[in-house]
Parts: C-alpha cells; sequence; structure tokens
C-alpha cells in the first residue's frame, strides 16, 4: 500500500484567495467559465448568445494567480487577449440546485480576468477541436480579492470595465449578462457537484482585444476590489 503523505515528489499546493475581512483565505477547488454570456461579446466574436443553454469550459486551479501579478507573455501565441470577467465563488454545496435555491451557494464575488491565446482558441474552433491551449493554460486565470456576498449585494446595474494602461478597452454592466447567476449556477449544478472553493468565471463583455508586453490592465466592477495585471516580456 502507498503511504498517501509520502509523495514521490512535491506539486504546487491549492491556491489561496484573500477574503475582504478574513483573516482566512479562500482555497480554490475547480475553475469554470461560461462563454458567451453578454451579447454584444458574442456579436463580436461572430456568434448570437445560445438562449436555449449556456455552455462552460474550465481551466486547471493552478491556473489561478492573484490580482497584483507580474507575469510573462505567454507562450506559442501572437494574440494574448483580456477578458474582464464577474467571478462568483462557491461557498457551499450545490447539486441540482433550482433557481431559487442557487443564491445560497454563493460565497462571494471578486473581479477575474479570463486571460486567452485567442488564436489558438479560434484555430481549436474552426477545427471543432478542445480549447484547453487557447484558454486553460498557465497563468490564465486571474482573481482579486472576494467580497462575500451579503456584502456586495444583489448583482444588477454594477458597472464592469476594463483598461489597459489609461485606455477604457470594456465597458458595460452586470445587467447586461445573459444567463444571471443564480441561473448558471442552477444548469451547472446538473453537471457537478458544485462544492466551496469551485469558483465561476461568468463570462466577458464586448471589448475584448489584444494585450502586449509591458502593457498593463486594470479591470474594475463597482463594489468590489479591481483586479491588476502586469504583462512582462515572454521567457
Ligand atoms: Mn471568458
Amino acid at each position: 500500500m502507498s503511504d498517501a503523505n509520502n509523495q514521490l515528489f512535491e506539486i504546487p499546493g491549492t491556491p489561496l484567495v484573500p477574503v475582504k475581512g478574513e483573516t482566512a483565505s479562500y482555497p480554490v477547488h475547480r475553475v469554470f467559465c461560461v462563454g458567451r454570456n453578454y451579447a454584444a461579446h458574442a456579436a463580436e466574436m461572430g456568434h448570437e448568445v445560445d438562449r436555449q443553454t449556456p455552455f462552460y469550459f474550465t481551466k486547471p486551479a493552478s491556473a489561478t494567480v492573484l490580482s497584483g501579478a507580474k507575469i510573462a507573455y505567454p507562450p506559442s501565441t501572437s494574440n494574448y487577449h483580456f477578458e474582464m470577467e464577474l467571478v462568483v465563488a462557491i461557498g457551499a454545496p450545490a447539486f441540482k440546485v433550482s433557481v431559487e435555491d442557487a443564491p445560497a451557494a454563493i460565497y462571494g464575488y471578486a473581479t477575474g480576468l479570463d486571460m486567452t491565446r485567442r488564436d489558438l482558441q479560434l484555430i481549436a474552433r474552426e477545427k471543432g477541436r478542445p480549447w484547453d491551449l487557447g484558454k486553460a493554460f498557465e497563468q490564465s486565470a486571474i482573481i482579486a480579492e472576494i467580497t462575500k456576498a451579503k456584502e456586495f449585494g444583489e448583482v444588477g446595474p454594477q458597472r464592469i470595465s476594463l483598461k489597459v494602461g489609461e485606455d477604457t478597452r470594456q465597458d458595460a454592466l452586470l445587467s447586461d449578462l445573459v444567463w444571471k447567476i443564480p441561473e448558471l449556477i442552477s444548469h451547472l449544478s446538473g453537471f457537478y457537484h458544485l462544492l466551496p472553493g469551485d469558483l465561476i468565471y461568468t463570462g466577458t463583455p464586448a471589448g475584448v482585444g489584444p494585450v502586449l508586453a509591458g502593457e498593463n490592465i486594470v479591470g474594475e466592477i463597482e463594489g468590489l476590489a479591481p483586479v491588476l495585471l502586469d504583462i512582462l516580456d515572454a521567457e
């Protein structure tokens, strides 16, 4: 029998996200991401929003990076994009929950960036291949401090925006979300036993675009800590 405490080698530990007003941090279990959840963004990507059903992709928890990081321009891309998003942090188990019961599973909210190798994502999309090379790569899930749901209040007409340097690139309202947060949790909980530690990146508004080495990103949602990211030269 193997000894679970006697590992052959060490691997990176669970990412930990700070929580406003708490000394303890929020450990990341899984990262779910919603595609095309703002109509104007779906249109700029050449699609309409599918109102029949939301769709998802995932990133490894190890892709999590805290706001304020300076990260290298990623390998094997020449079209590295920002996507500013509201992130939902799950705080209670949820499996096959109704829309009405879904809010009880929410621990809090954070600002986040779904960083994307757009060139690789689009090649995959055209060829009907998985999106992993475009989406699920190292250091691709940026997240800022979590604010508890009770403190944030209802998700409604809060502004969601992103600047590269001084240039505003994304500017919308959370009320523009096509699939609302309880709908997403309810739907996703039909496929997974959602657990505390699960993050849901809820999709990006219109205005996605490239970011270059030497540039810095500031993403904001009213009522939450901003998400900051500096892009360094490629390794
Ligand atoms: Mn996204």
